[in-house]
């Protein structure tokens, strides 16, 4: 497993990122900075709440190392996305977006940027990625691995293909985390995602980020921020500050649950459609394996419709239906009912960080 340039592991950079005051009487853990206005005088010092805030900073600092770039906080993961379309994006310039990743980004495209006349290409994850994608398009955005078909495309040679068209390559890093993937390292020009999901991991705070290696383009996104005012609170700053505290604990239980959960049910008459990238029998495992450094929580599979989705959350005592994903408690989510293209028993499944003999066999005896 790859080591930051800090030669630290991912652990001990989760626990110590932004905690970078040590002098004498500073907190250990320093709370949450409210203010509105600041005292003025230094120049470059804080002066409004709008435009900056030591609090984020504290946690750009953190993610930053971790995606190894600048990072630039925003309030939820569509604000990221969002901010991202609406910085680099010109009237009719061409887009490329996944077909079967987050669906608010293609709602988001065809609805909010609609006054920009964009050329739009949605391709599926795996592909094909035939030249003929790339023709005159500004920004690629790819989705690896997806949300909810967890398919997975190679993030260099796509990054390599869209600098040769001139585009920009950005990466939705939800599912992965930066402890899972880093984009930036693999030629992409933008690491975004919604920090709503693993990052912080209690589904208690909405947040998102986008990090960049590329100074010109962080000032862009941080100025973005600014004028359009959709900036993070700092009490959730700091919520998720704490929270990442954990991330490789997390991730690695969750990991390890997915794992038994996705045995457990290989091969269970009533499942189909078993996909999980850290599975050696998934068909993405190999692209996933070579720019992946880690597994994550998330797999999915299909029960026969949507009342034994039903039947199996109401006979579980663990797993809950929830619209998330990569919190502490094990959650499932029948994609179909929000309007994803795909079969009305598929579930995404996201183990959390209960006991794996719990899980287990709760998951079993719901299954019946
Ligand atoms: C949840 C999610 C988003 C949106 O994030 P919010 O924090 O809900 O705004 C974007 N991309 C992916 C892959 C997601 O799972």
């Amino acid at each position: 497993m790859a080591e930051s340039a800090s030669g630290f592991g991912d652990g001990t950079r989760c626990v110590h990122g932004g905690h970078g005051d040590s002098r004498p009487g500073a907190p250990l853990a320093p709370g949450p900075v409210f203010a509105a206005p600041y005292h003025l005088g230094d120049p470059g010092a804080d002066f409004y709440g709008r435009a900056g805030n030591p609090s984020w900073r504290a946690l750009e600092t953190a993610i930053g190392e971790l995606d190894g770039g600048e990072c630039v906080l925003l309030p939820s993961g569509m604000a990221a996305i969002s901010t991202v379309l609406r910085a680099l994006l010109r009237p009719g310039d061409g887009l490329l977006v996944p077909s079967d990743g987050y669906y608010a980004t293609r709602q988001f495209v065809h609805e909010e940027l609609a006054g920009l006349d964009l050329r739009v290409r949605e391709v599926p994850t795996p592909g094909p990625w035939t030249d003929e994608l790339f023709d005159g398009v500004r920004l690629v955005l790819l989705e690896t691995p997806s949300n909810p078909g967890l398919d997975v495309c190679d993030i260099a040679e796509l990054a390599t293909r869209a600098h040769r068209a001139g585009a920009l390559l950005a990466v939705d890093n939800t599912t992965a985390t930066p402890l899972g993937q880093r984009p930036l390292e693999l030629g992409a020009d933008l690491s975004l995602a919604s920090d709503t999901k693993a990052l912080t991991g209690h589904s208690d705070v909405l947040l998102g980020h986008v990090s960049t290696a590329d100074a010109e383009l962080a000032a862009r996104l941080r100025r973005a921020r600014t004028l359009s005012g959709s900036i993070p609170g700092p009490f959730e700053t700091w919520l998720a500050h704490r929270s990442l505290g954990t991330l490789d604990l997390r991730l690695a239980r969750q990991a390890e649950n997915a794992a038994a959960l996705v045995e457990a049910l290989r091969g269970h008459p009533a499942v189909r459609g078993l996909r999980w990238p850290g599975s050696p029998q998934d068909p993405a495992h190999e692209a996933a394996r070579a720019q992946m450094r880690r597994w994550g929580g998330v797999f999915r599979f299909e029960l026969a419709d949507a009342a034994a989705v039903e039947e199996f959350v109401r006979r579980s005592s663990l797993v809950v239906a929830a619209t998330s994903f990569g919190g502490l408690h094990s959650t499932v989510d029948r994609r179909a009912q929000w309007g994803d293209p795909v079969p009305p028993g598929f579930v995404r499944f996201s183990a959390g960080c209960e006991d794996r003999a719990d899980l287990v066999s709760d998951v079993l005896a719901a299954l019946g």
